[in-house]
């Protein structure tokens, strides 16, 4: 997505590393370059807060967000307490060479409440918004002189190629020159189910993306309820729906019928994945994890040890 760049323009090895972005053979860039990153999530706001905190001068960085705040993306948009981060705070670190670094900015908040979280909590996800969004913050204060940077709001709806840079063409009808165009978009929503009456997708009883609070807020408190998937997007609506007082029935509905297991402490062996170089293919990856976390469990380590581990492992994958 980003080529290889100057070293004002090289975002810091943690950004690059993680693999969020992926380094391509060397081109020229102009004097003074400008990044564009459409989606302000959580990945897109972590590229810009990288290339603010580690570019000198010479660099443009717009971010395009459609959305009237940044930070927050899908995940951490929730208004409810019981939507909580599924990892735990100790380990959601933004920096991964400041492993505590978001334990401690939710020590620097201000209620009593919050101060009493330990590194093993899991804590509400709209606090993972507010912490995406002060670390954009701080870099935008902190930033050199010599770096430009403007937040968007908008919708980037195509992008043009004009030899070595690109256009941006967004719904408000105002264009963007880049020379670097970071695609940060985050998940797509779920197709629709198929079914044989395609009418189906307009009736105003069905919802195909339940993510949002107001969706969830709009759910008739008093009717029974069917949820297509049991993982933790369901969990996410059961609970809202429990919140806010529900009576109807809710059916949930799964190929296997299983619910997401609870996180349990986990341990890390030494001895996985240590041995011998990672598959290559992602099928032959999952089986090896399969294996591994078998012979972990035959060492006395639970599945979740090995599963944990995988997260230290994300860049090599990615
Ligand atoms: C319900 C849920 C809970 C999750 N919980 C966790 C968790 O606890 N811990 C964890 O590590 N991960 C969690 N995840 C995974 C999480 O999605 C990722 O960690 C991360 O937030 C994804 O970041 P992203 O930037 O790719 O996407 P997002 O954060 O969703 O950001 C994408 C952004 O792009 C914007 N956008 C899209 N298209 C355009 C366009 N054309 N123009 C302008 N803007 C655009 C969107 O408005 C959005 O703000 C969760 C995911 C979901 C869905």
């Amino acid at each position: 997505l980003i080529s290889h760049q100057p070293a004002n323009l090289l975002p810091s090895e943690g950004v690059a590393d993680r693999g969020f972005l992926k380094i391509q053979n060397a081109v020229l860039l102009p004097s003074s370059p400008t990044v564009a990153i459409v989606g302000g999530g959580f990945s897109g706001s972590r590229v810009a807060v990288h290339l603010l905190n580690n570019s000198a001068t010479n660099l443009n960085v717009k971010l395009i967000e459609r959305r009237p705040y940044v930070g927050a993306g899908i995940a951490y948009s929730t208004n409810w307490d019981c939507h909580l981060l599924n990892v735990p705070a100790g380990k959601m670190s933004a920096f991964p060479d400041i492993p505590d670094h978001f334990f401690n900015w939710l020590q620097t908040r201000s209620t009593d409440a919050d101060k009493n979280f330990s590194r093993n909590d899991f804590v509400a996800r709209k606090l993972y918004g507010e912490y995406v969004r002060s670390i954009l913050a701080e870099a935008e204060t902190n930033k050199a002189d010599g770096v430009g940077w403007e937040r968007l709001t908008d919708e980037a709806i195509a992008i043009e190629k004009n030899g070595r840079s690109a256009t941006i063409h967004l719904n408000s009808g105002k264009n963007i020159q880049a020379d670097r165009i970071i695609l940060a978009l985050g998940n797509f929503p779920p197709r629709d189910p198929v079914v044989a009456d395609p009418s189906f997708y307009q009736s105003k009883r069905y919802l195909r993306f339940c993510s949002t609070p107001s969706l969830l807020a709009s759910l008739p408190v008093e009717e029974s309820i069917l949820i297509l998937g049991s993982g933790l997007s369901a969990i996410d609506a059961i609970m809202a729906m429990d919140r806010q007082g529900h009576q109807g029935k809710i059916y949930v509905v799964s190929r296997r019928g299983l619910f997401p297991q609870s996180h349990q402490p986990t341990t890390n062996s030494p001895l996985l994945f240590e041995s011998e170089p990672l598959p290559k293919t992602t099928l032959s990856l999952f089986r090896r994890v399969r294996q591994e976390i078998e012979s972990a469990q035959k060492k006395g380590y639970n599945w979740q040890s090995a599963k944990e581990l995988l997260r230290h492992l994300e860049r090599v994958v990615l």
